[in-house]
């Protein structure tokens, strides 16, 4: 192992200024979900420069074009298929300084693009695959943060995509049907420790709820109008005042934003759409107090005399790091940086989502934290600052814990494989279950007296 430990290092270390321009390209190059098209390029051309063939998601004869793709390494024996991803994304977040065209890496998805390319170059040297049994899927995944909603649903409506997610879009178009067991970091602000990890985090439903009022004049016929802004910012309190009802074992998170008026402040506003998710640590959890919020919603609307349409779609699974794998990543890390720069805690449950949840709702995986951020992750002052532990360190680990799983005929990665209790027993049962979150309901209809039928749930 002392040796392999020093290949992996040496190659790590190899390719770092390739690893850093990488990450210096793409954070100069923000763009949000299924538009990462200029990181994308970047990335393809570096692959295919260190002699990867890759399976890209623009080029896939059955589904729309959008950014990202995978490349697949062989052992040479037989074996289990190992996925280590990271994201192509950045967020809207027009404040930031660094701010392109009103984006930027907040969140710090410009670590984990390169750190894949310097693991993918690490991966050509000599010797580094020696001892390991199976395959490994490198992967770069479009869209991990669940934004911009709208654009998306016209996404999905025009076929380009059919879920939201980059991962979820990924799982349903097949490219995790050969893989196994997953992989991958994401990038942290810890000032503590250099490597962390809990057990898991939130899943949530994605929404878009759309009040339909009434135009007027603001000032000399209000009483014509019907506020849509009004019946959305009452919907909001009522969930509100919903709050002491959520559960605490259930993390139930409901943050909304209001879209803003699409007309003059002397016209009362015919709509309102709100943005938001419910987020909860289980999927049953978030259907349940998600119904709550759409009864709102409609009664909040029925109040004012508004409509309101509801369309909820699956957003991410609740996300759970095996034990037994995180074990085995953090003694990897440990082994790397020592015991005092890892704190891997098998209790702490975050209240954040991520796509990386429905992957471990069908296999084994672990998305632990590098650190050399600072600033707040999505805030106007983050800015990936110590390069030598996001990316390099980073690429360490992952080779080590993909060495480590695949040694010795891939003895660590089958027995996690075989013991791991997967949400759903299958991804067709994961889809089926995912999809009942799917909802499109008129949820308030008036007859001519005034009278109203309430609909807001399937
Ligand atoms: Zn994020
Ligand atoms: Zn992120």
């Amino acid at each position: 192992m002392a040796d392999k430990k020093e290949i992996i290092i040496k190659a790590a270390e190899k390719y770092r200024d390739m690893t850093f321009a990488a990450e210096k390209f793409i954070w100069e190059h923000p763009e949000t979900g299924y538009t990462e098209w200029t990181a994308n390029e970047y990335l393809i051309k570096e692959f295919e420069a260190l002699g990867y063939k890759l399976v890209r998601a623009d080029q896939d004869p059955k589904f729309g074009k959008i950014p990202g793709f995978y490349t697949d390494i062989d052992t040479g024996k037989p074996g289990p298929m190992l996925c280590i991803m990271g994201e192509l994304d950045a967020l809207d977040i027009a404040n930031h300084p660094q701010s392109v065209n009103g984006m930027c890496h907040s969140c710090g998805h410009c670590c984990q693009a390169a750190t894949m390319l310097g693991i993918a170059a690490a991966l050509t040297e000599p010797g580094i695959l020696d001892g390991m049994s199976g395959k490994i899927r490198l992967m770069l995944v479009p869209a991990e943060e669940m934004i911009q909603i709208e654009f998306r649903e016209e996404l999905r409506k025009k076929g380009v995509i059919n879920y939201f997610g980059g991962k979820v879009e990924f799982m349903y178009r097949g490219y995790f049907d050969d893989v196994d067991i997953s992989l991958m970091v994401h990038s942290s602000n810890n000032k503590d420790v250099d490597f962390a990890c809990g057990k898991g985090n939130n899943g949530f439903v994605t929404k878009i709820i759309k009040f339909k009022g009434k135009n007027s004049h603001a000032g000399g016929a209000p009483h014509l109008g019907i506020n849509a802004q009004y019946a959305a910012m009452l919907g909001l309190q009522a969930v509100n005042d919903l709050r002491e009802t959520f559960r605490e074992p259930d993390t139930i998170r409901f943050h909304p934003i209001l879209k803003g008026a699409t007309c003059a402040v002397n016209i009362i506003p015919d709509e309102m759409v709100v943005e938001t998710y419910v987020r909860g640590s289980s999927n049953e959890a978030v259907k349940r107090e998600n119904k709550k919020v759409n009864r709102a919603m409609a009664g909040a609307a029925l109040a004012m005399g508004a409509g309101v349409e509801l369309t909820d779609r699956p957003g991410y699974s609740a996300e759970f790091h095996d034990p037994d794998y995180m074990k085995l990543v953090q003694e990897c890390c440990e082994e790397l940086v020592g015991k005092d720069k890892v704190k891997f805690n098998y209790e702490s449950w975050s209240t954040g989502s991520s796509d990386f949840g429905d992957v471990t709702s069908v296999m084994p995986g672990v998305q632990f934290n590098a650190s050399g951020a600072t600033g707040m992750g999505h805030g106007i002052d983050y800015y990936p600052t110590d390069l030598e532990k996001l990316l390099i360190n980073s690429v360490k680990a992952q080779i080590l814990v993909a060495d480590r799983l695949l040694k010795d005929d891939a003895a660590n990665a089958k027995r996690i494989i075989e013991n791991y209790k997967p949400t759903y027993p299958s991804m067709a049962a994961y889809f089926e279950d995912i999809n009942t979150l799917n909802l499109d309901k008129d949820a308030v209809k008036y007859d001519e007296n005034g009278n109203a039928t309430i609909d807001f749930q399937n």
